[in-house]
């Protein structure tokens, strides 16, 4: 029996390394088992972006905007494969996507690109066939043939914009904390988690420096009306919902 489309965003620490690749594999195949249909979307692995920005400043204070991107987005590119392999050694079929494979498509604005378009076609195909679809976040590509990036943390962006376009039954953000707080909980230990949060106050907290979701992915999500399931890749807890 088939029972929908589940779409899971894991970030960055959630695939920092091989432990935790194989971490997020369990979360992957769990729902595969539970005969949905699942896209995966992953971002790079730790501080790779990190890294490659400041690599880069090492050959430019003012690098040329296109090749920025270029750069940026190589990180997801390895999460994606790995990962796609890790599933395959379980004995899961899976494959990996680029943003510019599936496609994803932008506007030019280099290192701050917008989503305006996606194909489906390719990501339905395979899931057709039964495969696990990992598809690399943050990144896509203009008509012109260009990669883009979407702007940091943009692979929450991803993940919603592939749930309306596919018209998923669930999407689940995978993330180091287990749910969002009235205040930083690291900051105010009596912070409260909320259950469920409208997109605006999420919207709100977003703009005022709530790292836990990237800002124009809630603003996407409440375009198209996709609820999120802000969850932890590593405590097993409600999370919180936003709509
Ligand atoms: N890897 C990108 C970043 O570090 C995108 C993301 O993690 O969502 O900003
Ligand atoms: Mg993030």
């Amino acid at each position: 029996m088939y029972m929908g489309i589940v779409v899971q965003k894991f970030g960055g620490t959630s695939v920092a390394d091989k432990d935790k690749l194989l971490n997020v594999c369990n979360h992957i195949i769990k729902e595969y088992n539970s005969n949905n249909k699942v896209v995966v979307v992953v971002s790079a692995q730790g501080k790779t972006t990190d890294m490659l920005v400041q690599e880069e400043k090492e050959i430019s204070e003012n690098p040329d905007k296109r090749e920025h991107d270029v750069l940026l987005s190589t990180g997801e590119q390895i999460t994606i494969s790995k990962l796609a392999m890790y599933l395959k050694k379980l004995g899961y079929d899976a494959i990996s996507y680029t943003g510019w494979q599936v496609p994803i498509i932008t506007d030019n604005i280099y290192g701050n690109a917008n989503i305006i378009d996606i194909n489906t076609d390719n990501i339905l195909k395979q899931l057709e066939n039964d495969k696990i679809v990992v598809v690399a976040g943050f990144q896509g590509i203009t008509k012109l043939g260009d990669i883009t990036t979407l702007g940091r943390g943009g692979s929450d962006t991803t993940a919603v914009a592939l749930a309306a376009y596919l018209k998923a039954d669930k999407l689940y953000i995978y993330t180091d904390v287990d749910g969002v707080y009235t205040e930083d909980p690291n900051i105010n230990p009596k912070a409260m988690k909320y259950n469920t949060i409208s997109y605006d106050k999420m919207i709100e907290m977003a703009k005022n420096g709530a790292k836990v979701l990237h800002t124009k992915c809630v603003e996407m999500a409440k375009k198209y009306n996709v609820p999120i399931i802000v969850k932890s890749t590593f405590v097993e807890n409600d999370g919180t919902i936003v709509k």
